[in-house]
Parts: C-alpha cells; structure tokens; sequence
C-alpha cells in the first residue's frame, strides 16, 4: 500500500504566559493512500491539534516547532522540485518545508476537513446552494492552475474560517456550479436537493447541515478528509447515518479519511488502523485488531474498559480515574506521562519509554510492557456503539 501521508517528529507547541505547552511531541503517522486511519483519545489528548496541523490551522501562539509532514503526490513534487529541492524526497512532499501558499493551496483539492460544528463552515446570510457553488469555483479556478503558482489569493476556506469572511455577498457564480452545489448536496443524501439548496443554514438540521458541511469538504475533490469528532454533536441515530455517509463516499471516492474522536465505538466501525494518542504523543497504533484485541498499552486498555454504555446512549469514554498530565514543558518530566495513572507503572517507567514494536503489522507502542510482551486477556465487549 502506497503511504500518502508521512508524518515524523512532528512537534506542536504553543508559546503561553504560563510557559511552552507541548501539545504534540514527536509524533510520527503513516496513512496509507484509501484507508481511513482513526486517532482516538481523551479531550486535551493532543488530537485535535494534530489535526490542524496536518491541515495547516495552527495559529499564535501555537507553532508547528519540528518535524516534517509528508505528502505524497507526484505532480506536487514535480512542480516544486526545483525551487525547492530540499522539500522533496522522491514523490514526496514536505509540507514545512514549502511556502504557506503553496499549502494553502492544497486546501480543498488536496486536503479538506470538516468539524464538530458545522454552523462555523457557513454563512447564515448565503443559501447553502450558494456556498457550494462558491467553494466549487473556487477549487475549479485554484486547479486550473500549475501548483506551483496557486497564490493566496484564492480565498477558499473552511471550518472555523467563516466562509462570511471572505465571500462577497453574491448569487451563484454560473450555472454550471449550481450544478455542481445541487450534485454536492445529493450526493451526502440532502432530500431535495434543487430545493433546499436554496435554503439557508438556519434551516437546515443538525445532521443536515453536517452533510452539507461534508458536501463542502468534497467541492474540489480532496484526496485526504480530516474529519475532527464530526458527528459528536449529533444524536446517535443521526451519527450511525453521517457515519455510513463517510463509509460510502470513502468507498465511492476512494479518498482517505483521518477520522478524529473520542469514541472507541467509531472507530471500531469506521477504520482500518487506529493512534491511540495521550499527552501528545501516539502511545499505541495499529491495526484495529492490533488496538483491540492485542493491545498492550494500560491506556488503550483503559479507554476499552471504559467503553460507552453499550446502549449506545453517550457513545462518551468514561474518565479513566486521575488526570492529564501538565504538558507545560517546564513540568513534563522524563518519564511515562502515563505513570501517575498506570495500574501497571513500575520502575522502569520513570525513563520516558520510546516506541516499541509489539508484533503484528506495524503495531507499536509506547510502553515498557511491550518489550515485555506480557500477557493480555481482557476482550472487547460485544455490542457496543
Ligand atoms: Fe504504565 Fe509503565 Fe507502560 Fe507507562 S511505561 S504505560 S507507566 S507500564
Ligand atoms: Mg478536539
């Protein structure tokens, strides 16, 4: 399988009164080109973080402090090249390593994301059908361009960049993007989609305008989604049919998904590998059924324990018993972060474990235990999510 995304030493810090926070240390990814690779973890864990800055979203006081976040596309690479040698490694491309223009302009075509909330992707003043329209002429004039010379200038955005910001206030562009916002909007299964593209926001529901919002991510084709805990707003019957959603376009588009979340229960349904992430760091990943089922990680054991109720009623981990630690620099010490919560912390973990190879297909993790390969027993409940 072809890896898309490379993502090594990548470290994420933000710069606050208190001191330097180091929300992502040394983190290292690989997705492969079609999969849908899951990073699942407590809130302040890291994730969301992550996320954003594969996307490119941090901003003061955060910074993107080490490390290289490697794309795969060949075009990209050629187009590059000579600019800027040191940015590409064979068909690869390291996104830190180019001017934010040209990462800017891989938003939307390349990379998309979509979140949470989706009220923050829309205008409440333009009809959907027109904000469609909009990213679809946006992404079509940012593609007609050779790569290299896609300027700032095109002000597509997305996500908590309120597309009001930057959109003047206009009615579709031609009529062949109406189209296209109309085939969008059918396409994430809006029901009557000539009319309720020309409805705004306002009126749409919840899981409604989660769908226009994914429908918005999908206007220039992205080859990669990051979706950041989408459908944790939403009712459980309403996610089961978002999730399906992305299920099916992953399949009909082929695209990869990074899917963010808090909840086992999506991830179980949804991805092929999983990151289990905690204190900024991956501390276990691989395989679903190296997560699950031979995990060796005491925090993914934690996290399987602490299932939601099988009802489905939270879909929410319960908290596993004591805190997060500080990620303030001057208070992180040189050991497991996870010690101060392990049931299984011994001496050996008062040195900060390094990654460990626990057997299967690239199933590795971050803790003493896995050099141990001690025994595990506990399974995954049936049923749940
Ligand atoms: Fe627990 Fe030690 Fe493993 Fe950390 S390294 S998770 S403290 S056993
Ligand atoms: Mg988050």
């Amino acid at each position: 399988q072809q890896e898309i995304l490379r993502v090594s030493d990548l470290s994420t810090r933000f710069f606050t009164q208190e001191g330097q926070v180091n929300a992502v240390a040394d983190l290292d990814l690989r997705i492969e080109r079609g999969e849908v690779f899951g990073i699942v973890g407590e809130s302040g864990s890291g994730k969301s973080v992550t996320a954003r800055s594969i996307m490119d979203l941090i901003e003061p006081p955060g910074e993107i402090t080490d490390g290289s976040i490697e794309f795969h596309d060949s075009d990209l690479a050629d187009a590059v090249r000579d600019d800027y040698p040191e940015a590409v490694d064979g068909e690869y491309v390291d996104l830190l390593e180019v001017p934010p223009e040209i990462r800017e302009s891989l938003r939307g075509t390349s990379f998309s994301m979509i979140f949470q909330d989706p009220e923050s992707s829309f205008n409440p003043t333009l009809t959907v059908g027109e904000q469609l329209a909009e990213a679809v002429e946006v992404q079509r004039r940012a593609s007609s361009r050779p790569r290299s010379t896609r300027a700032k200038t095109e002000e597509y955005s997305f996500g908590s960049f309120a597309l009001s910001t930057v959109l003047p206030s206009k009615k579709y562009v031609t009529e062949e993007s109406r189209n296209r916002a109309i085939e969008l909007l059918e396409l994430v299964g809006i029901p009557d989609p000539v009319e309720r593209a020309d409805e705004y926001p306002h009126e749409y529901s919840g899981g409604m305008l989660q769908r226009a919002m994914i429908a918005q991510a999908l206007a220039g084709e992205p080859d990669v989604l990051v979706a950041d805990e989408p459908t944790t707003a939403l009712d459980v019957t309403i996610q089961a049919q978002v999730l399906d959603l992305l299920a099916d376009l992953q399949e009909e588009t082929g695209m990869t998904i990074v899917l963010i979340t808090h909840n086992l229960g999506v991830i179980a349904r949804m991805c092929d590998r999983v990151g289990v992430m905690y204190a900024g760091e991956i501390v276990e990943r691989g395989s679903l059924e190296d997560v699950f089922d031979e995990h060796v990680h005491p925090y993914t054991e934690g996290l399987l324990g602490s299932l939601p109720d099988l009802d489905g009623t939270t879909g929410r981990l319960q908290p596993i018993a004591g805190n997060v630690p500080s990620l303030l620099d001057s208070e992180m010490e040189n050991r497991c972060y996870f010690a101060d919560r392990c049931p299984k912390a011994m001496e050996d973990c008062l040195d900060h474990p390094p990654e460990y190879d626990a057997g299967g297909d690239d199933h590795e993790v971050r803790c003493v235990l896995a050099e141990r390969r001690y025994d595990r027993t506990r399974a995954l409940p049936d049923g749940y999510f």
